[in-house]
């Protein structure tokens, strides 16, 4: 199926839509030490009275202030905490890893996988992937599953099929079930962290594409109630646009995410 040419009717207006919630979640990455990443949460707690239950807050801080923030998200139901990433094993002899049992044991029920630094830089390929992706669900834990293609394939015109690939390599062997679990992050590598954006347009064609791809492969249920986000350079300027696409649930924002304002913006956004 090419992806401009796949059928696109499941958007807002589809008989399931109204399941789906909006999200907005923050990936501290490397940043922001203890007092520095509690400023933050308190500021984003403190600007969030009358937002809509339909809009999910998320902040992944480093797993080193990860309980500090989640005591003081405590205060604060609406910022809900993730994990960066964890080990696809129970325990064991893996120098520096975390396994889901140990951010359980302290509150954490979301993680992100996928994320393209981890993939680039810790060279997580598919197959690893897919052991975090089952060692999560297996502990009924919520995966963003973050994929998207490098500027070699948009510009050479595979990003579809990268991104077909990246998705049923990880994660069609799941069943119906398990999609109650995953959050999909469309991250498009060449605007991660750059400035440079997909414009809304090619976000809400990628999105609509994967929407069907999952229609596909299971059904229209399972596809209208997974969130898909979008990350990419995502700002207060462009939040708007990029989340009034029918097919883009919210986004998954890096470095806009360290500021209060910014972030809060993001999130009033949508
Ligand atoms: C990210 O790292 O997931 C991301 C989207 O980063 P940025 O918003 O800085 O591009």
């Amino acid at each position: 199926m090419a992806g401009p040419t796949c059928k696109t009717k499941l958007t807002t207006n589809s008989k399931f839509n109204k399941m789906r919630k909006k999200i907005v979640a923050g990936n501290w990455k490397m940043n922001l030490n203890k007092e520095a990443s509690l400023a933050l949460v308190n500021g984003i707690s403190d600007g969030l009275p009358g937002l809509s239950d339909m809009v999910r807050v998320i902040v992944a801080p480093p797993f080193v202030n990860i309980p500090y923030i989640q005591d003081a998200s405590n205060r604060n139901a609406r910022v809900e905490v993730a994990a960066q990433n964890m080990h696809f094993a129970e325990s064991g002899a893996y120098t520096g890893e975390v396994a889901a049992d140990m951010l359980q044991a302290i509150g954490i029920n979301t993680v992100i996988l996928g994320h393209s630094e981890r993939r680039e830089y810790f060279k997580e390929d598919a197959h690893l992937l897919t052991k975090k992706v089952e060692q999560a669900l297996e502990h009924k834990m919520e995966v963003i599953f973050c994929f998207g293609e490098k500027l070699e394939d948009r510009q050479g015109g595979n990003h579809f099929d990268i991104v077909r690939e990246q998705l049923s390599d990880s994660l069609f062997h799941l069943n119906d079930v398990d999609w109650d679990n995953i959050i999909l992050a469309y991250e498009p590598v060449w605007a991660i962290g750059t400035g440079e954006t997909a414009s809304p347009e090619q976000a809400q064609e990628m999105h609509a594409f994967i929407r069907n791809l999952i229609e596909q492969h299971y059904d229209d249920e399972v596809a209208d109630r997974v969130s898909i986000l979008y990350g990419g350079s995502v700002k207060p300027a462009n939040a708007k646009e990029i989340f009034s696409k029918p097919d883009v649930d919210g986004g998954l924002i890096g470095g806009a995410s360290l500021k209060t304002e910014d972030f809060l913006a993001i999130i009033n956004s949508i």
